[in-house]
């Protein structure tokens, strides 16, 4: 069977070479006789997974000397709690910017466990833009500020980052990391679910200051610190060992095809494509997004009514591209092109959406 163009949002589709290394490596990885699955993760082939994707993650990111790579269990849903448990003292508070429903899902969890102030948003909106920066306006003192970088079921994405100077700026990055170049130095925590742009489901990497990890409250569960983890090198207990392998040999496939550099012109080029679509479109096609917010990962649209939005996700299943129904908070399609998405899965939508409205127009 041939394999389809997958625009899920998440899991995501994965690169075929790295699919076709894993299935090579199933039954006996290294010479071990057995798969990784099946591995204890106290061996050599174990650790050596683990310290690779870790050195990886900061070579492809460039991440300084003074911060720390995590791998961890429990998803980015799990960061929204562990974030504020771990940074916020009993005195302080934290800041967050809405820009869609993850954004807005940290903020709840967050608010649980500590004070959250919501400084700015464009929920009014229906978030289609990310804010100003002359929106912003950040309390007095927070333990940090919280975004989401990529509103994965809103289409918009940061095209640059505030810069709050001292205060500790906190990314949830689960659906764009590793898509572009940025400045890591700038945050002092960045998070991200594997599911969407780094490998399969079961794995978050959090990427974190070393500064922080001193001082965190001692009533936080074990599993939840970042302390612990960082102590173990994220091996306090058994990790997701063939998630954490998958990760590496994706990040592998980035570093063998130029880096971030080369994976950023490949998505602006991905996803020019469609945008293109779109705008030429005579307003057949219409974005949720407003311009300068587009996100590079996860493309929005609406089509003139329901029923042809309906047709449009059939027949594209029907030509082997699966997964473009929009989420219903935003309705219409979305096509997910993270870093796996290939140029042609692109094109063949692009081509697709052209023959769609001349058909349906
Ligand atoms: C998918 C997603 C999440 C949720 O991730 P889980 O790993 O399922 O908890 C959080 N934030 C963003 C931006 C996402 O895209």
């Amino acid at each position: 069977m041939e394999r389809i163009f997958n625009f899920n949002a998440g899991p995501a589709t994965l690169p075929l070479v790295v699919l076709e290394e894993a299935q090579n490596e199933l039954l006996n990885f290294k010479g071990t006789g057995m798969s990784v699955m099946e591995n204890s993760h106290r061996t050599k082939e174990y650790e050596a997974i683990n310290s690779e994707a870790e050195a990886l993650v900061k070579e492809l990111l460039g991440v300084p000397e003074n911060y720390r790579v995590l791998f961890l269990q429990g998803g980015a849903s799990t960061q929204f709690a562990a974030v504020p448990m771990n940074l916020v003292s009993v005195d302080s508070h934290a800041d967050y910017i809405l820009t869609g429903a993850w954004a807005e899902k940290a903020q709840k969890e967050a608010s649980k466990f500590v004070k959250t102030n919501v400084i700015a948003s464009t929920k009014e909106e229906n978030y289609t833009r990310i804010p100003r920066i002359d929106e912003i306006k950040v309390s007095d003192g927070p333990a940090y500020v919280h975004l989401c970088s990529n509103n994965t079921i809103f289409g918009t994405q940061w095209q640059s980052f505030p810069d709050l100077g001292d205060i500790p700026l906190v990314a949830d990055m689960s659906s764009d990391i590793m898509s572009r170049r940025f400045d890591v130095s700038k945050f002092a925590l960045i998070y991200a679910g594997a599911q969407k742009n780094l490998g399969p489901a079961g794995v978050t990497v959090v990427i974190i200051r070393k500064d922080l990890l001193e001082g965190i409250p001692s009533n936080i569960p074990t599993m939840l610190r970042y302390d612990i983890h960082a102590k173990n090198d994220s091996l306090y207990n058994t990790p997701p060992s063939f998630s954490v392998y998958m990760v590496n040999l994706v990040l592998r496939w980035l570093k063998n095809n130029g880096g971030l550099a080369a994976a950023e012109k490949r998505n602006t080029e991905k996803a020019a494509l469609i945008y293109n679509t779109i705008d030429n479109s005579e307003g057949y096609y219409r974005g949720h997004a407003v311009k300068d917010s587009r996100s590079l990962m996860n493309i929005t649209f609406r089509l003139p009514n329901e029923e042809l939005e309906k047709k449009f996700a059939v027949e594209a299943t029907a030509q082997g591209m699966i997964g473009l129904k929009g989420h219903r908070s935003v309705g219409g399609l979305r096509a997910s092109v993270y870093n796996a998405m290939s140029i042609e899965g692109c094109m063949a939508l692009a081509e697709f959406m052209k023959a769609f409205q001349s058909k349906n127009g």
